[in-house]
Formats: structure tokens, C-alpha cells, sequence
């Protein structure tokens, strides 16, 4: 099912690459009040690389972007690329990637917080999380990185803070895709590019507890995270 975000007035950017390959062009549709101008480009120049490559897309495929999933569609002479409504489960596709790209803009700012690079940390949004029973019921929530259990797995657990739910019964754990958790949890999106390792506390009541290997660690001084935690301690009206 394919729907249009008829009340948002997109701007496109058509690639201009792929025909030397006998490959049809990219147009990729965006809201541009929400995305910096790079950010399409980047995904132009991305899909134009693949192409270069040897890759051939057709519509019906779908193309992992940071933690999203785009699908090409046939938009004669184009293909486009449609995104997850972000909002329904199973997947229904709108047109466009503005949100896909917004996603991807955190996940980078919060691996430029600590000097990572994320390329390739990123899971997509089809990746299995193991998540406890109440994790997004749970005001306050963990996330530890763990080496993937098999194939389809990112390394994520997502879990409450509640220190009655024992997360060692495994009748109070469950799977999930990432997909099913970033609708459950939204908030979870920023930190999915932290790799293997890297855990984080999230209290609304508090700054945010980040670990590398059990140690703590803060994020770089100015940084997206620095900024968004001194932001929100303002807010909170306390410097915890
Ligand atoms: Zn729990």
C-alpha cells in the first residue's frame, strides 16, 4: 500500500549519474523546512555510487538508509523512493525520505558526540532487538549494545528500569523488530548507532547515563548530546 503526504508540499532532486549506466535516474521527494540541503544530496550521491557499482534497483526492492528502509517505486521515467509512515505496523510506505533523513541526522549528531564514526553501526529498522516486557511502558529505560546473537539480530537490549522486573526471567523478555521498537519507543532511534559495548540510561528526571564497557563516559563539550542534555537540565530546572 502507498500512500502521499498530500499536505506537505515536497521538493525533489533527481540524480544524474545512473543513466550512464543504463540505469534509470533517482528522484528522491522531501519536505525541505525539515531537511538540511546535504542531506538528499548525500543520498543522491549514495545511490548513484551503488549504481556505479553495478547495483540494479527496481521497484518493489528496499535500500537499508541508517536505520531506515526505503522502497523504490517505478515513477516513469524515475524511480523514487518511498519511506515507513513511522506511525503503522506492518510497514505502510509514504512517499518521500524526509523522515528517514531526519532519523539518520540524530543517529550521526549522537556518534559525533563521541568521536564515532557510525557508519555501519547502524541497524536497520528490520533488525531484531531482544526488549523486556515492560521497556516501553517504563518512564526510564536502558539500552546495552551486545554482540548480535545470530544474523538478523542488531546486539540491541532494550529494557525498563523498574528493579522489581527481573530481566533474567525469560517469561518478561520478548523480540522484536527495531521497527516495532522505535514505534513503541521513539526516543530509542538517537542512540541505535552506538556500536557493540555502549550502553545508555534515559530517566526524564535526569541526565542521561552513557557507558562504554561498563565505564562512564560523556559526550564531547558543545557537542549535539552536551547541548541537548544542558537543554533539557534547563528544563528540568536542576543541574542533575
Ligand atoms: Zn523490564
Amino acid at each position: 500500500m502507498r500512500h502521499s503526504r498530500a499536505e506537505i508540499e515536497m521538493k525533489s532532486l533527481v540524480s544524474t549519474k545512473c543513466s550512464a549506466f543504463s540505469h534509470p535516474e533517482f528522484r528522491v521527494d522531501f519536505d525541505e523546512d525539515s531537511i538540511l540541503e546535504h542531506e538528499p544530496e548525500f543520498l543522491i550521491r549514495m545511490l548513484e555510487i551503488k549504481v556505479q557499482q553495478g547495483s540494479i534497483f527496481s521497484a518493489g526492492q528496499t535500500i537499508e538508509v541508517g536505520l531506515s528502509v526505503l522502497r523504490v517505486a517505478a515513477d516513469e521515467p524515475y524511480l523514487s523512493l518511498d519511506e515507513p509512515d513511522m506511525r503503522s505496523f506492518p510497514i505502510v510506505f509514504v512517499t518521500g525520505v524526509t523522515q528517514s533523513l531526519i532519523l539518520l541526522r540524530h543517529q550521526h549528531f549522537v556518534s559525533g558526540s563521541f568521536a564515532l564514526d557510525s557508519e555501519g553501526e547502524i541497524p536497520s529498522f528490520l533488525k531484531g532487538a531482544l526488549v523486556c516486557t515492560n521497556y516501553a511502558e517504563s518512564p526510564a529505560f536502558f539500552m546495552d549494545r551486545l554482540e548480535p546473537m545470530r544474523g538478523n539480530d542488531s546486539g540491541w537490549f532494550i529494557g525498563c528500569c523498574a528493579g522489581t522486573h527481573d530481566h533474567n526471567d525469560p517469561r518478561n523478555l520478548t523480540r522484536v523488530s527495531l521497527y516495532a521498537a522505535f514505534l513503541a519507543l521513539p526516543e530509542m532511534h538517537q542512540y541505535v548507532s552506538l556500536p557493540v559495548g555502549y550502553s545508555v540510561i534515559i530517566d526524564p528526571t535526569r541526565d542521561p547515563v552513557f557507558q562504554q564497557n561498563g565505564r562512564r563516559i560523556l559526550p564531547k563539550p558543545n557537542s549535539f548530546l552536551s547541548e541537548r542534555m544542558e537543554l533539557a537540565r534547563k528544563k528540568r530546572g536542576n543541574g542533575a
